[in-house]
């Protein structure tokens, strides 16, 4: 066995953290944890820390940090608390940290994933947005810093393990005709479009297969997800949209495939459960016990596929739009989703308005060219002020 590899985790109380925390805690000769982060939720941290005893935690919000290092001096931990966007990237980049799970939700983990790729790190990234928002940034920061990128998401993580990563070549040098990227369909799959306009937060927030934070519940519900998750094909593994085909597969089986020109299709199979890619990522290249239970196909019995309905959801739509249009319109769709999801938890706009909210906000917006991280926060932060001001006016 090599050395213990410190890990670095940032959202370490959210569903993706918690996961991750259970993979290691049954590897606790091969991994150790260096440092925890959460936006402000200290019990949950705090539990952590007496579990894990990392040397940092960090928490975004201060006066959260605060109650966390009042708790901690209390029972005795030795763990260091740290607060703000600065000390996020501060333990991602730290030189002793070996590996970051970036799984902060929203655009709020692009920094510190940015740090963890110019340190040179062994990026697991969970944090689909930061590809959304600033794609061509990542990955040249990645480029730069040597570090190894490996995907979560479940299934960027499939595709990476059916088609080994040569880098720098195209799709076409890889023999690889197209990405086949399988959907759940969501809760709504089967709604009428007369439905989805009354579809209640609660029902939105239950997804059909998977666990997950509230964030991405939601945007599987309005298919953005799969959306967001085309882009996000698009950076990892240099795929144009046409090379990529959205499949929906409601047994959430098949977590996506690969299409070669000689006719072969790969796929890789398992029970949606997040803790197989997480193990596949912290082991790589070696194979991890991850505490997922095998596949019982007698049960499963079937699987079916069907096309995606873009009448339905929209956002299926507006995200491949982004991505032709290129530069920073996908990093404003995100922002408006952003929002968009926000609204609607908070029950300020309905379902449908998701996406009539982010094509208005796309079509407001000054398509530019991506010149530096400065320019796609600033259109970041324009876009979620026009969706604020479509609500006041609308909603
Ligand atoms: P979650 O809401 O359960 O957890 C989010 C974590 O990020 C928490 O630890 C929270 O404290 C932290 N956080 C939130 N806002 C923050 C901010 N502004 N600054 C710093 N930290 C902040 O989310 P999740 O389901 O674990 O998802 C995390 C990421 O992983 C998302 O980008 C999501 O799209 C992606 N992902 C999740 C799953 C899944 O199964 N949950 C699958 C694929 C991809
Ligand atoms: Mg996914």
């Amino acid at each position: 066995m090599g050395k213990l590899q410190q890990v670095t985790i940032l959202g370490a109380t959210g569903t993706i953290g918690i996961n991750t925390l259970d993979v290691i805690s049954v590897h606790s000769k091969r991994f150790t944890v260096f440092a925890l982060t959460a936006n402000n939720n200290v019990e949950g941290l705090f539990n952590q820390c007496l579990k894990f005893k990392p040397s940092y935690a960090v928490m975004l919000e201060e006066n959260a940090a605060e109650q966390l290092f009042q708790k901690l001096q209390q029972a005795g931990s030795s763990t260091k608390v740290l607060n703000g966007m600065a000390s996020l990237e501060f333990v991602s980049s730290h030189e002793n940290t070996d590996i970051v799970m970036a799984a902060i939700v929203g655009a709020a983990g692009l920094k510190p994933a940015i740090a963890a790729a110019k340190a040179g790190k062994r990026i697991l990234l969970a944090n689909k947005e930061t590809l959304v928002m600033a794609g061509s940034i990542f990955m040249e920061a990645v480029e730069e810093g040597g570090a190894t990128l490996l995907p979560i998401d479940s299934e960027h993580n499939a595709i990476f393990q059916v088609m080994p990563n040569i880098k720098g070549k195209s799709l076409a040098n890889r023999g690889v005709k197209k990405i086949l990227l399988t959907a759940s369909g969501g809760p709504f799959r089967t709604a009428s479009l007369e439905e989805l306009k009354r579809v209640t937060v609660k029902q939105a927030l239950h997804h059909p297969n998977w666990v997950m934070g509230p964030k991405i519940t939601i945007d599987s519900a309005t298919m953005m997800n799969k959306g967001l998750e085309v882009i996000e094909a698009h950076w990892l593994f240099n795929a144009s949209p046409d090379q990529i085909e959205v499949v929906v597969h409601p047994q959430s089986v098949i977590h996506s495939m690969v299409e070669y020109v000689d006719g072969s299709v790969l796929a890789q199979l398992g029970n949606p459960d997040m803790r197989t890619p997480i193990a596949y990522a912290l082991g790589y290249p070696d194979r991890l016990e991850s505490g997922v239970s095998s596949l019982d196909l007698f049960k499963i019995a079937r699987l079916d596929f069907e096309v995606p309905d873009t009448q339905k959801f929209p956002s299926l739509r507006l995200a491949f739009d982004a991505l032709k249009a290129g530069g920073n319109a996908a990093a404003i769709m995100n922002a408006a989703n952003e929002v968009a999801v926000d609204a609607f938890i908070n029950e300020k706009i309905s379902f449908t308005d998701i996406p009539v909210l982010i094509e208005y906000v796309l079509e407001k917006s000054q398509i530019k060219q991506v010149t530096d991280i400065e320019m796609l926060i600033s259109s970041d932060i324009e876009a979620r002020i026009e969706a604020k001001a479509w609500m006041k006016r609308v909603a």
